[in-house]
């Protein structure tokens, strides 16, 4: 069983959601919070769902070798705080990263044991719905976004598993299959 899991997949996907489902049913997995310089959604909270830190802030922890991994991502910085995630691994616990491409790329250089999970939409033009339904981006990001997300999807086969979120409760089955898989004979 992988100690690391990496979840990727273009935004939009359902990523999110799909993480709070499993953590909820598993709350054994310790869901890494990632370090970013984007500005907070309506809703979100620092030290829930990412810490928001200034670009010096980002890059004085690339510097110092605070950061796991980390990638330039429709124009703001995202990074996952390295001791956070080496502590629980120490501890024995499974740890899961949701981060985009480039960051799951460096994660597979580095940590080739890790689990890697890719999430797929139905299609691009059901991914670009979500995408402008979600309404909390402006027309810039959202086709910033959306060319990411081409480029990502195009990557998809360098996973180790691949999952349609077509219907959540599935993909989460899904999931859970791949994660808490035990051999029998
Ligand atoms: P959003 O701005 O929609 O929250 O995230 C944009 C993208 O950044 C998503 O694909 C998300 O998975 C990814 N992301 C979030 N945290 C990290 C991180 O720590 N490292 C990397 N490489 N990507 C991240």
């Amino acid at each position: 069983m992988s100690a690391l899991i990496v979840l990727t997949g273009p935004s939009g996907v359902g990523k999110g959601t799909l993480l709070r489902s499993l953590i909820q049913r598993h709350p054994e997995l310790y869901l890494s919070v990632s370090v970013t310089t984007r500005s907070p959604r309506p809703g979100e909270i620092d030290g829930k769902n990412y810490y928001f830190v200034s670009r010096s802030t980002f890059e004085r922890m690339v510097a110092n070798g605070e950061l796991l991994e980390w990638a330039d991502f429709a124009g703001n910085l995202y990074g996952t705080p390295r001791k956070a995630v080496e502590d629980q691994i120490r501890q024995g616990n499974r740890v899961i990263l949701e981060i985009e491409l480039q960051g799951a790329r460096q994660i597979r250089k580095n940590f080739p044991a890790a689990l890697q999970i890719f999430i797929l939409p139905p299609s691009l033009l059901e991914l670009e719905d979500r995408i402008r339904h979600r309404a909390q981006d402006s027309e810039e990001a959202i086709v910033r976004r959306l060319q990411s997300a081409r480029t990502e999807i195009a990557a998809a086969d360098e996973f180790d598993i691949c999952i349609v979120n077509d219907d959540i409760a599935k993909a989460l089955e899904r999931i859970e299959a791949t994660l808490f898989a035990t051999a029998t004979c």
